[in-house]
């Protein structure tokens, strides 16, 4: 363990390694925690980890600094994802305490509401008897003649529109489930960015945008961004996009959109350090597992090694 630590110090400081890392929900210790969440003990020991190999700075200050060549170190950014009321609650304060500035990508039009679609799904699928889930199995396969994998990539891949006429369907049986509010509201984002956080546009219903039409992208964008810089009264520079698979949750023409609304540069979810050259409208972050840091040394090892042999295009 010790050598791969070792090992991994060694090379990040050689080839002074930049890389953005993403997280999404933070649970309390204790509480079940779903495949795309972390406990709070996971992510303390996460964040341990990264500071150990890298100086960890806010995403625009490692842009910046890797865009103009001036990385003299091996250096890290942390961001959130979708605004879980767990950023405010759970993760500022350690954050605080680690003295780490971090970027919280928003989709707006939830900062009124309590929960994410597939938040909804999730308490669907634990109250739901087997007869309701194969009825909204079946309202899934009228909407998609392809084979289901699961229940919320399938929702997943569906336009707003279609979206929304299937969990109309699941809402109205699971409201009642729905108690606890799981967003942040605009008083909690306000007071990460007066705090020293990043807050960038994440759509304003968190669209999967290769499936929209170019009217409804240019408003999940342009109107998600409007709303960031009223309540923050200040340019909104930075964006994630949503799910963030390059060439398949968005492409070329959702990253002119962007740029044409003043956004400097862009987050996906493609799983890379970063590396030149560097198409700052799609930028790679990566995400740790659970809280082995052996595992943390292999993966990204193996993305060092990936990239050094990767022929530049
Ligand atoms: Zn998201």
């Amino acid at each position: 363990m010790k050598f791969k630590n070792f090992l991994l110090r060694f090379i990040n400081k050689r080839l002074r390694t930049c890389v953005i890392f993403n997280f999404h929900d933070i649970v309390a210790d204790g509480q079940h925690a779903r495949t795309d969440q972390i406990s709070v003990a996971t992510f303390r020991q996460q964040l341990t980890w990264i500071q150990q190999h890298f100086t960890i700075v806010r995403i625009d200050t490692l842009i910046e600094q890797f865009h103009n060549n001036s990385i003299i170190k091996p250096m890290a950014a942390v961001t959130f994802d979708d605004g879980y009321r767990s950023h405010f609650s759970l993760v500022k304060p350690i954050l605080d305490e680690f003295e780490i500035k971090a970027a919280f990508y928003v989709s707006s039009a939830h900062l009124t509401k309590n929960y994410y679609w597939h938040d909804l799904v999730e308490t669907f699928c634990q109250h739901s008897s087997n007869q309701q889930q194969l009825s909204l199995r079946n309202v899934l396969k009228s909407l998609s003649a392809k084979q289901l994998p699961s229940l919320i990539e399938s929702i997943k891949y569906l336009t707003l529109a279609d979206r929304k006429l299937v969990l109309s369907e699941i809402e109205e049986f699971t409201k009642p489930f729905m108690k606890e509010r799981l967003l942040m509201n605009s008083s909690e984002v306000l007071a990460l960015a007066g705090e020293g956080h990043l807050i960038g546009g994440h759509t304003l219903n968190h669209p999967i945008l290769a499936l929209e039409s170019d009217i409804i992208c240019k408003q999940e964008i342009s109107d998600d961004l409007l709303a960031l810089e009223a309540l923050l009264q200040q340019k909104i520079t930075s964006f994630a996009y949503p799910n963030g698979i390059p060439n398949q949750d968005f492409n070329d023409s959702h990253q002119q959109i962007l740029a044409s609304n003043g956004v400097k540069y862009a987050v996906n979810t493609h799983k890379s350090i970063l590396t030149k050259p560097m198409n700052i409208l799609s930028i790679p972050r990566i995400n740790l597992f659970g809280s082995n840091e052996s595992l943390h040394c292999n993966y990204l090892l193996r993305m060092i090694i990936s990239s050094v042999f990767r022929s530049p295009n």
